[in-house]
């Protein structure tokens, strides 16, 4: 349309100066007409010449106009290029981060082992989410307490020190809510008071995200990245976050159930010591470590006296009761020595005391014999009381076969009873 136009003008400015030549042409050809015609003939040119000057100013300003449209859309043309040019390395990112998925979830599955997958879960999202700066931490829920405990964390900075072992506000607003947090400038989010959240932390966090561990709607932790930047997450790093702790609850719930199958297996019910096919294994091991590096180890045989009259006198709860009382009582007696106790059968208990000789055997015998002999035992408002026979027996003086040493602390327990009982023996 403006081309048209242009080119019309153009032929009308050719068209005026044609007329004015014919008009000079005819004035010299007719001499009379000269003076009229020559008179005629410069303003007409002024006016071709002032109209030919208005067009091309005009033109000139559309051209400028023209050439600031231009400019302007190359600008929005440039931002939107280095729009997609950004979309398009976010999406690079994002696919590097889903491309790593697979590989997450085969590590997880790879162990039934709490620590391999507390280790495995920290390492994926601290690298991919944080690029291995600032700090991950896992929390995992201590249901009996009620309270989070810091499991694993890694770190850029070594000379971080986490004080906050059982999770700070934001940790336990993750928990209260059971949903995701991100703070990107922890000084201008009005959800926390800055002072509270600075509270018992020496560490600077500027910014951070949360996920709640959750498998079939039980909570068991909290995963967390944080940095000293403000603006360090974004929603894109949430959401990945949310996915792989997804992926991680469930590994985390099976390596539990796990755990828990495998205590439940080494633990007696009653009193929760170890039991005799673990503690045999055990001193198995134990005893060829002690050979190997020419050292001694003592074995005690525990046998409450009378515990059937006591059965019979206050009932089999009562009994159990008792039982109970005494293996804890020996458990904590025993805490200052690398030893090792397990619930042998009925009323009887085993103790391996690792790098020790028979008078220390005999010693630490002593003293538990006497902690029973004075602890009260309450029943119907009775105070009662139970004592124990030990045996000792050692290797390499006595045997240096591990299972003929059982045997020679059973029969110095034999000995106790023999005497009395409420004694200390040694083979
Ligand atoms: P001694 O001084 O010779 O060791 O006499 P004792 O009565 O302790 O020994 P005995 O072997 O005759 O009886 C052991 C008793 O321990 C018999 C059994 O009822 C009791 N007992 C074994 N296991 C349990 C248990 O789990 N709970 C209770 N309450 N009693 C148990
Ligand atoms: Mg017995
Ligand atoms: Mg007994």
């Amino acid at each position: 349309m403006q081309q048209n136009s242009y080119q019309k003008r153009f032929w009308l400015i050719l068209f005026l100066f044609s007329l004015a030549f014919l008009l000079i042409r005819i004035a010299f050809l007719h001499q009379k007409l000269n003076s009229i015609f020559f008179f005629l003939f410069i303003p007409v040119n002024i006016l071709i010449l002032l109209y030919f000057l208005k067009f091309y100013s005009h033109r000139a300003s559309l051209i400028r106009s023209q050439i600031e449209r231009t400019e302007e859309e190359t600008n929005v043309a440039g931002v939107e290029v280095k729009k997609a040019s950004d979309y398009s390395s976010g999406l690079k990112f994002k696919i590097i981060r889903y491309d790593n998925l697979e590989k997450i979830i085969e590590n997880l599955n790879r162990s039934l082992k709490l620590d391999t997958v507390i280790r495995v879960l920290s390492s994926a999202v601290y690298s991919l989410i944080s690029n291995s700066s600032g700090t991950a931490l896992l929390y995992l829920v201590d249901h009996q307490h009620q309270k989070l405990n810091l499991v694993h964390s890694i770190k850029d900075d070594s000379d971080l020190v986490i004080l906050s072992k059982e999770g700070d506000i934001f940790d336990h607003w993750v928990l209260r809510h059971s949903s995701q947090l991100i703070i990107e400038d922890l000084k201008n989010d009005f959800r926390f008071d800055l002072d509270s959240a600075r509270s018992g932390q020496t560490r600077p966090v500027f910014s951070l995200i949360s996920s709640p561990l959750i498998s079939h709607n039980s909570l068991l932790g909290v995963l967390r990245l944080e940095s000293k930047q403000s603006g360090s997450f974004n929603q894109d790093d949430l959401r990945f976050l949310s996915l792989v702790s997804d992926l991680g609850a469930v590994a985390l719930e099976n390596s539990l159930l796990f755990q828990k199958t495998q205590d439940l297996a080494i633990h007696d019910d009653l009193t929760g010591l170890f039991t005799k096919h673990y503690f045999l294994g055990k001193l198995k091991d134990e005893a060829k470590r002690c050979m190997r590096l020419d050292q001694q180890l003592s074995l005690m045989m525990i046998d409450i006296d009378f515990f059937k009259q006591y059965n019979d006198k206050f009932g089999h709860t009562a009994g159990d009761i008792v039982l109970k009382k005494v293996g804890s009582l020996l458990k904590n007696s025993l805490g200052d020595y690398n030893s090792l106790l397990c619930r042998f059968g009925g009323e009887e208990f085993l103790v391996m005391l690792s790098g020790l000789g028979k008078q220390k055997a005999k010693e630490i015998a002593e003293n538990l014999r006497k902690r029973v002999q004075v602890e009260s035992i309450i029943l119907r408002r009775q105070d009662t009381h139970v004592t124990v026979s030990i045996g000792v027996a050692n290797m390499p003086i006595d045997t240096k076969d591990e299972d003929e040493l059982v045997q020679k602390a059973d029969k110095a327990m034999y000995d106790a009873k023999g005497q009395g009982r409420n004694k200390v023996c040694l083979i």
